[in-house]
């Protein structure tokens, strides 16, 4: 029976609160009195329950889709103001003992070259990410108890705190890695790390065995209730997504959109992020295998109805996407996106010829951290280094009520502008430092205008810029 407050995954993710879901959508889909009230429930900026939401996503009135895209336009102002957040993945290994049948480093795959980084490689990949500009890392490792084990992780994390380059440092590890226990989520949690991410992949339980037939995350409920453990253990911000053409789009959306009510109901803290990957060609992998893969209109419109459905939520979008699709979505609610990034074990330091390559799926938008910096600041937004809310303790529900209450341009929007202009001074090249510092002379009278300055702690200033005394 569907219970959000239940920890039991089949109550949470309740299948049958799902085809309900979806046939009340489909009788109601061009309902336009529901679907007006639907959408001025979601002017107030609150959020939706996964019902109105499937609604939504299911409208094909066009008038009525106008008005989502421009109010998922504007929640994502409301909520994110011009900001984006820049981060890059460093992979450390791809060695897996999973049969993931889309991922290409599962254990069948032969000839894929399998990587681990030692300690000194580690230093190695972080002093060329601290050289592009990066300060917020995303954590990457197959499942295999032999050669990743928690202590290796554990080490990674601290050798990646501890390099400190030129002016550079990584100031927050994120970390996607595969379920596990709450103790190596304490762990984890002591070794300083930010958001925990782990993807659903899917939440059709059936297809999901099916896709994972063999290894330890075949096993859908300890996957499922992963969030869980990871809240236990004391992690308090988590980062869902799934892994959008393995299952039905429909089933998928709702699904997530309860996983993240269940977050809600248990633990006050919804998901501080969710990311929205695309199934992607990678090695022995071919994407057109699998029977759900969504058009671009069909990702804009989830990520438009993500948005909406979850205002307060960071969403993110990978180099999976290629530049055009990124700048669509960029409009409708990511507030977040990875640059420069590689996809292979050793890639930042050591580029591999394609077929030794170990990438765990092909990049599409392949420009450099600082192209990706000049085009955000050309489409008009403000690129953030900003890890100040990690960095001060604003973490879980700390964030969410600064967050949900819309204030938190307020902290956020000085400590971009700070963290572009270091950016600007370190790293970027001459256009992207021009086109930066004006930027930065519009950002800063917005700031005056709006009198956050006065809001901001000195310390947030120092922490962001490493201990540099900038003034407006
Ligand atoms: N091993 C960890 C786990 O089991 O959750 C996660 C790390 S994995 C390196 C990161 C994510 O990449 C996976 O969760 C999956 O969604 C995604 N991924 C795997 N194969 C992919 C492909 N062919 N195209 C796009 N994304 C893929």
């Amino acid at each position: 029976m569907y219970n959000p407050k239940s920890h039991d995954a089949d109550e949470f993710i309740c299948h049958e609160e799902v085809l309900e879901s979806l046939k009340y959508a489909e009788d109601n889909k061009n309902n336009l009195s529901v679907i007006d009230k639907i959408l001025d429930k979601a002017r107030l900026g609150k959020g939706l329950n996964h019902r109105e939401a499937i609604i939504l996503l299911e409208c094909d009135d066009e008038e009525k889709n106008k008005e989502i895209f421009s109010l998922a336009e504007q929640i994502k102002k409301d909520y994110y103001g011009n900001r984006i957040v820049l981060f890059a993945p460093l992979y450390l290994s791809n060695y897996c003992v999973n049969g993931c049948v889309y991922c290409p480093y599962h254990a069948k795959n032969k000839h894929i070259p399998r990587r681990k980084l030692s300690q000194e490689e580690i230093k190695k990949e972080v002093t060329a990410l601290q050289d592009m500009g990066h300060k917020r890392l995303a954590i990457e490792a197959g499942e295999d108890p032999v050669n990743n084990p928690i202590e290796y992780i554990l080490e990674s994390i601290n050798t990646i705190y501890s390099v400190k380059h030129k002016n550079g440092s990584i100031r927050r590890v994120n970390v996607n890695i595969a379920a596990t226990t709450v103790e190596n989520y304490k762990k984890l949690h002591e070794a300083g790390i930010g958001t925990y991410i782990l993807f659903q992949e899917t939440y059709n339980k059936k297809s999901y065995e099916e896709l994972h037939p063999t290894g330890p995350k075949h096993n859908y409920k300890y996957h499922t209730e992963a969030m869980d453990r990871a809240m236990q253990g004391g992690i308090d911000d988590v980062g869902l997504g799934v892994l959008f053409g393995l299952e039905s789009y429909k089933y998928e959306f709702t699904a997530l959109l309860m996983h993240a009510e269940h977050l809600e109901a248990v633990y006050g803290v919804g998901p501080h992020t969710i990311s929205v990957p695309r199934i992607k060609k990678a090695d022995d992998i071919d994407p057109d295998a699998f029977d759900n893969g969504i058009d671009d209109d069909t990702f804009a419109k989830i990520a438009a109805c993500i948005r909406i459905a979850v205002p307060y939520t960071g969403m993110i979008v990978s180099t999976r996407e290629n530049a055009s699709c990124r700048e669509r979505l960029l409009h409708l609610g990511i507030s977040q996106i990875s640059g420069g990034s590689k996809t292979s074990v050793g890639g930042y330091f050591n580029p591999m010829p394609e077929k030794e390559d170990s990438a765990q799926f092909d990049v599409s938008d392949r420009r450099p951290l600082d192209e990706v910096i000049k085009w955000l600041i050309q489409l008009g937004y403000l690129p953030s280094f900003c890890t100040a809310c990690y960095g001060s303790g604003r973490t879980g529900d700390r964030f969410m009520e600064v967050c949900k209450n819309q204030q938190i341009h307020n902290f956020c929007h000085p400590n971009a502008i700070l963290t572009l202009k270091e950016y600007l001074e370190d790293y970027a090249s001459e256009e992207t430092k021009k086109l930066g510092y004006d930027l930065i002379a519009k950002e800063v009278e917005t700031l005056e205008a709006d009198n956050i300055k006065k809001t901001v702690k000195e310390d947030l200033v120092k922490i962001e810029c490493g201990g540099r005394d900038y003034k407006f």
